[in-house]
């Protein structure tokens, strides 16, 4: 791959048609490098939020063992490319082949579940294996996240205790707890807050817990959304971690999905017409675009020309490819006031729940993809990280079940 060459070079050089996904390899590789060195556990990467191969290639050469899969297919994607790789399987509801294909096929022994009916499916499609690690996901608040993940899965407060002590039982292996704050959380105290509520309830169903799992949220940079720094998190799970009566040898797990990847992808897409201040695009909701329409996030963009535009810049809006009026970001997207059909823009930061959304819906969705060394974006692993605190003793913990460390 050249080096020198930039977005625009590259993509006239391919000249498709269709959108360019530009794959930056070197910030997947920073971003892990920064979890693997400062979150004080486990990092499993959540593979839906971009399962491209530049991807878990670049996961792995910094160092990611680990990988959070939501189906069977991504834990055969996994498992044939890396064979050591660690899998958890953390779909909290699962067909009962995704489970046995698994389970034996694939070498998965974590699995989640917030009900005891996908306990006792796991229990059965696994032929009752002793070694499994089966965590309890609990449902936590969303208010910290641009994007609540918590309408749909986890265990309440209420019935959790209950969930917790059945599911100890079951497991001669490890037990875990597990959450989702939500993705792209702003809050560092989202993680703390979660893991308070979910210690009350270890407490009250008096097990002995191995793992804590406080799972995605961590957010990227976007504009109108600069997160606190990353260190920050990592602290505040930390401290949080200490507070809880688990065992005293559990282990902390994470599973960034788009801190890992957001800053690594950006999508360079044509003007086909303009109409005013409405753009028609070649990539939107149904390609590489989902979260700047559906949820009309605003993502940085930039005109790509060989002679920048020395207009002065306007608001558009943004319609994709295909026929549905929902295809349809109103942004305001800033660009310079003299864009005209021919020109390209690349809109960046779309390295999480980009490609990875994209489908063919009127035949479009054909995204060639080339990898560039230039990193134009703000990032969140920059030097500016803060001092890392220093992990305290742990003051006390539950000692019902002692395991050998
Ligand atoms: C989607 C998901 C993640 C990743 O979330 P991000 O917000 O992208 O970090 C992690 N764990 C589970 C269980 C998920 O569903």
């Amino acid at each position: 791959m050249d080096s020198v060459l930039s977005p625009l070079e590259l993509t006239a050089r391919e000249a498709p048609d269709g959108p360019v996904a530009i794959a930056r390899p070197h910030r997947v590789r920073a971003a892990a490098e920064w979890f693997l060195a400062n979150f004080p556990g486990e990092t499993f990467y959540a593979v839906k939020a971009n399962p491209s191969e530049w991807v878990l290639e670049a996961l792995w050469g910094a160092g990611v063992r680990s990988f959070d899969v939501a189906s069977d297919n991504e834990a055969a994607l996994v498992a044939r490319k890396f064979p050591a790789a660690q899998l958890a399987f953390m779909h909290p509801v699962k067909s009962r082949r995704a489970i046995g294909r698994a389970f034996h096929d694939f070498g998965v022994k974590t699995f989640a579940l917030d009900s005891e009916d996908e306990l006792n499916k796991i229990l059965a499609e696994t032929g009752f294996a002793k070694d499994l690690t089966l965590v309890v996901r609990f449902a936590v608040s969303g208010d910290g996240a641009a994007y609540p993940l918590t309408r749909k899965f986890g265990v309440t407060p209420e019935e959790a205790p209950s969930l917790l002590r059945k599911t100890r039982q079951a497991s001669e292996e490890m037990l875990g707890v597990s959450f989702h704050v939500g993705s792209q959380c702003m809050r560092t105290d989202a993680y703390r807050t979660a893991m308070d509520g979910v210690n009350r309830a270890i407490v009250e169903a008096g097990v002995l817990v191995d793992v804590v799992d406080v799972g995605g949220g961590f957010p990227a940079i976007y504009p109108g959304m600069t997160p606190p720094p990353m260190i920050e998190y990592a602290n505040s799970i930390k401290q949080g971690f200490e507070e809880m009566f688990v065992a005293q040898n559990a282990k902390l797990w994470a599973e960034p999905g788009r801190a890992l990847v957001a800053e690594a992808g950006s999508t360079v897409t044509r003007v086909e017409l303009r109409k005013g201040d409405a753009l028609y695009l070649n990539d939107g909701a149904f390609g590489t675009l989902f979260d700047a329409t559906h949820l009309n996030w605003a993502f940085p963009a930039k005109l790509l020309r060989e002679k920048p535009s020395r207009a002065k810049l306007a608001p558009f809006r943004l319609y994709g490819p295909t026929c549905d009026s929902m295809d349809a970001a109103a942004g305001p997207f800033m660009l310079p006031a003299d864009i005209q059909e021919g020109d390209l823009i690349e809109i960046g930061s779309l390295g999480a729940y980009g490609t990875a959304m994209g489908t063919r819906f009127n035949g479009f969705g054909e995204t060639v993809t080339i990898e560039s060394k230039d990193a134009p974006w703000p990032s969140m692993y920059g030097e500016a990280t803060a001092k890392v605190v220093a992990m305290p003793k742990r003051r006390r913990a539950t000692t019902k079940k002692p395991k050998p460390v």
